[in-house]
């Protein structure tokens, strides 16, 4: 019987994996890596779509690239030398494919299967996992999904009584023939300045509908040099060194960006002298002045959108849509413009409040009841009263200024950690005690106050819609790491065995199991 068959029949059994990771994107296939490493090979990874990747597999509209330097948005386990200073989605969707094959990770990828519940087992700590195609079950759940997995349509009156076609830039089909069409795209945020400059190219007339300007500040994507291709192959030392550069170069950014100091001045003047530098018309200039702090917002990279937007067949609409009708977008002031194709950039269901799948935890608790008002949890991987379940990109793990991927490494390395402690100690479940949750979330929060997502003048995706932050991460990458290379196993409850099981820091003294009731873990 072939192997793949063989597990299946096991699952049908009641096979109970050590752990289950949701999702084969970035964090997904890394975590399967680390599981690998630590010798865990008892786990499956379930991917509702037909390839590994995730979002890099999801987004192939024209001019879809990354938006900070590659050489750090890779695994530092992985390194790579690439083709330019900011890869091209193709090529980062290649690296994934080729980590996948290197390190012999494809096989535990169950693929089409598509996750909708878990439930946690409150006799037996083992967790329930439903998908389209049965229930799996685990001892362990990484919670992989991605925080931009699921594009957001606009709300907006009218969008399905259009005529032409309405196409979400996530889900662009490659075949899509934009000659002499007259195009709208609705958004001007991170995926739209990569996409505009490609549309005006391919299109007869591109109307660009802007809501709120961002800053921009030049990418300078540069090719990498033969010669520097051929010195970090024969010195892979010299690679790391410019990675760690890099890194601590964009760590210094956070300065400006996450907090209001000289540094975002200057940031504000850099973002105005280009501004100037590539738009000579004054009015034109005064539509894309953005009346926010930067950082607020996500930071605009592209050397070519500001430019793009002046070319004689694209148009920069800034009065407020009113409603979508047959034949194109009206906009409030009483104009319809005429569309044939309209193009959301409008980015993603964050998931900044409830989690994309029904979670059920101890006692019959809801996660998505809990977390209706706004994501949140202890040091971004775990929430109480759900044990064994660990959340890589979880709640305010976000950066602003750096590599996402830094942030996301640490968290899988501390589930990868705990579920070892919990193997190796014959643990059944360990759970957040709800004290120190709450600790960990009023400091947090307390935090956030000061930074400029919070007061920064401008309403982010960071944000729920009453202004509570479960995105974000408030301080540099490398405290988010320090804070996450320390389990303090104070910090939990478990079942099991205390008095065999359960030290402090991994390595330190005794833990006493504490009771959960009546604190409110935010
Ligand atoms: P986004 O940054 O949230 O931008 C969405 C745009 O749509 C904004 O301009 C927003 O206007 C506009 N919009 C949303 N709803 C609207 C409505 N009802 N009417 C009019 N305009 C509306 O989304 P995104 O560009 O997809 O990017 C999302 C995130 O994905 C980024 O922040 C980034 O983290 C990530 N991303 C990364 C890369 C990369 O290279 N690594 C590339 C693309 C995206 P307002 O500003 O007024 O809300």
């Amino acid at each position: 019987m072939p192997a793949a068959d063989a597990v299946r029949d096991d699952d049908a059994a009641g096979r109970v994996y050590t752990v289950l990771v949701i999702g084969a994107g970035f964090s997904g296939i890394g975590a399967a890596i680390r599981l690998r490493e630590r010798g865990i090979d008892d786990f499956v990874v379930l991917e509702r779509g037909d390839e590994v990747g995730g979002t890099w597999r999801d987004n192939v509209y024209p001019g879809v690239a990354c938006d900070v330097p590659s050489l750090l948005y890779s695994y530092s386990f992985e390194p790579r030398t690439w083709s330019k200073l900011y890869a091209d989605g193709a090529e980062i969707q290649d690296y994934i494919l080729d980590v996948v094959e290197k390190r012999d990770v494809r096989r535990f990828v169950r693929f089409g299967h598509d996750v909708s519940a878990l439930r946690f087992g409150d006799d037996d700590g083992i967790w329930r996992v439903t998908t389209n195609q049965g229930v799996f079950r685990a001892r362990n759940v990484i919670a992989s999904y991605g925080p931009l997995a699921n594009p957001a349509l606009p709300p907006i009156d009218g969008l399905e009584d259009f005529g032409g076609e309405v196409v979400h830039a996530a889900r662009w089909n490659p075949d899509q023939d934009l000659t002499g069409k007259t195009v709208a795209v609705i958004g001007t945020g991170s995926t739209a300045v990569q996409l505009i400059p490609h549309l005006v190219r391919q299109a007869a007339k591109v109307v660009v509908y802007q809501r709120t300007a961002g800053w921009v500040l030049p990418r300078y994507n540069v090719d990498t040099p033969p010669a520097i291709a051929r010195v970090f192959a024969a010195l892979p030392i010299l690679r790391r060194l410019t990675r760690s550069a890099l890194f601590r170069i964009t760590e210094l950014s956070a300065l400006g960006l996450v907090w209001n100091t000289v540094l975002t001045s200057v940031l504000s003047l850099a973002g105005k002298i280009f501004l100037r530098s590539q738009v000579t018309d004054p009015w034109l200039r005064r539509l894309l002045t953005p009346d926010f702090r930067p950082g607020c917002k996500r930071m605009l990279v592209s050397d070519d959108y500001l430019r793009a937007l002046q070319a004689d067949n694209c148009q920069l609409v800034t009065w407020p849509i009113a409603r979508i009708g047959e034949s194109g977008v009206m906009t409030c002031e009483g104009v319809e413009h005429r569309a044939d194709v309209i193009i959301c950039a409008t980015g993603y269901e964050v998931t900044k409040t409830s989690p994309p799948i029904e979670i059920t935890g101890r006692g019959g608790r809801s996660l998505n009841e809990e977390w209706a008002r706004g994501a949140f949890a202890y040091k971004s991987v775990n929430v109480s009263g759900y044990p064994n379940l660990f959340f890589t990109f979880g709640p305010n793990a976000g950066p602003g200024h750096t590599s996402a991927l830094v942030y996301m490494e640490a968290q899988i390395d501390y589930a990868v950690e705990l579920i070892s402690v919990m193997t190796n100690r014959r643990l059944t479940w360990l759970d957040v005690d709800p004290r120190a949750q709450a600790e960990f979330n009023s400091e947090l929060q307390e935090r956030l106050a000061g930074t400029t997502w919070n007061s920064g003048g401008c309403r982010s995706w960071y944000l729920t819609e009453d202004g509570f932050n479960a995105t974000m991460y408030p301080g540099f990458a490398t405290t988010f790491r320090k804070m996450l290379a320390d389990i303090d196993l104070h910090d939990y409850v478990a079942s099991g065995d205390l008095e065999l099981a359960i030290t402090g820091r991994v390595g330190g003294d005794t833990m006493d199991g504490r009771t959960t009731d009546g604190v409110d873990p935010r």
